[in-house]
C-alpha cells in the first residue's frame, strides 16, 4: 500500500454534485465532477486507493503528500516568498535643494535655496529613520540621496554628504544616488569607499535637447550651511 497524507491546508466543498478542492500553501483550485473521480478521491479520504495516476496528480497539485519533507519544503518556498515581498522603508533624503543646473521643468526651482543641512540635522534624520524602522518592523532600509542635486561642487555638502554615506554605511542601508551626473566624475573617490547599490544619472535625449532642457545655473555657487532639508519615507 502506498504511503501518502492528505495535506491539513486541503480544503474540500461539495457542491451541486461536484468536488471543489483547495490548498492555499500550494494555490490549487480543482473542480471534481467525474462520478469516477469522485468516487477515488472518497477512497483517497479512507486510505484505501491504489491509484497511482490519480495520487500522483493530487500530489503534484499539493493536496496530498507522500513525504512530509515535501510539504515542509513548500512552507519553507512560501515563507522565503513572503519574507522578500516584505517592502523594505524606503527614504529619500535631501541635503540640498541647490543644483548646478536650471531645468526648465523643476519643480524645486520655486522654493530653490542654496543652504545645506546642517550635522545635527542629519543625525536627526538617521534617527527618525531608525524609528520608523523599529516601529513599522523593515527588515530593510534603502537610503535614496536625492536633491536639488546631491553631488554639487561644495565643500559643505561633501562633508555632509560623507557623514550620510558613513551612517548609512554603518547601519547597513542600502544607498541610492539620483544625480544630474555633472560632477559624478569628482565624487567618484569618495563615492567609491562605499557600496552603492544604484547611481540613477538623468538624461533628457541626445546633446542640444539635453542642454536646451537642463542649462547651467549661473548664479554663485553655495557658501554657507543651515538647517534646512528633506526627508521623504515611504
Ligand atoms: S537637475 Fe534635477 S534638481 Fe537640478 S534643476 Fe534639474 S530637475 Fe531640478
Amino acid at each position: 500500500m502506498m504511503q501518502y497524507y492528505i495535506s491539513e491546508n486541503t480544503i474540500e466543498f461539495n457542491v451541486e454534485n461536484c468536488i471543489y478542492l483547495i490548498n492555499p500553501l500550494s494555490g490549487s483550485l480543482d473542480k471534481i465532477a467525474d462520478e469516477q473521480f469522485i468516487q477515488e478521491w472518497n477512497l483517497v479520504k479512507n486510505k484505501k486507493s491504489k491509484n497511482y495516476e490519480f495520487l500522483k496528480m493530487l500530489s503534484d497539485r499539493g493536496y496530498i503528500f507522500f513525504d512530509v519533507s515535501e510539504e515542509e519544503k513548500l512552507h519553507k518556498k512560501l515563507s522565503n516568498f513572503i519574507k522578500q515581498m516584505k517592502k523594505p522603508l524606503r527614504v529619500h533624503l535631501i541635503l540640498s535643494y541647490d543644483c548646478n543646473l536650471r531645468c526648465k521643468y523643476c519643480f524645486q526651482n520655486i522654493s530653490r535655496s542654496k543652504k545645506i543641512a546642517k550635522e545635527i540635522v542629519i543625525q536627526r534624520m538617521f534617527d527618525t529613520i531608525e524609528f520608523l524602522k523599529l516601529e513599522n518592523n523593515h527588515e530593510k532600509v534603502e537610503i535614496v540621496l536625492f536633491g536639488g542635486e546631491p553631488l554639487i561642487r561644495n565643500k559643505f555638502l561633501y562633508q555632509r554628504l560623507k557623514q550620510t554615506l558613513d551612517t548609512a554605511s554603518t547601519k547597513n542601508y542600502s544607498i541610492e544616488i539620483v544625480t544630474n551626473g555633472v560632477h559624478l566624475e569628482s565624487y567618484i573617490p569618495l563615492l567609491k569607499n562605499y557600496n552603492i547599490s544604484q547611481i540613477q544619472v538623468t538624461l533628457d535625449g541626445p546633446k542640444n535637447i539635453h542642454d536646451e532642457r537642463k542649462p547651467v545655473d549661473l548664479l554663485p555657487a553655495l557658501k554657507c550651511e543651515d538647517s534646512l532639508c528633506g526627508m521623504l519615507a515611504y
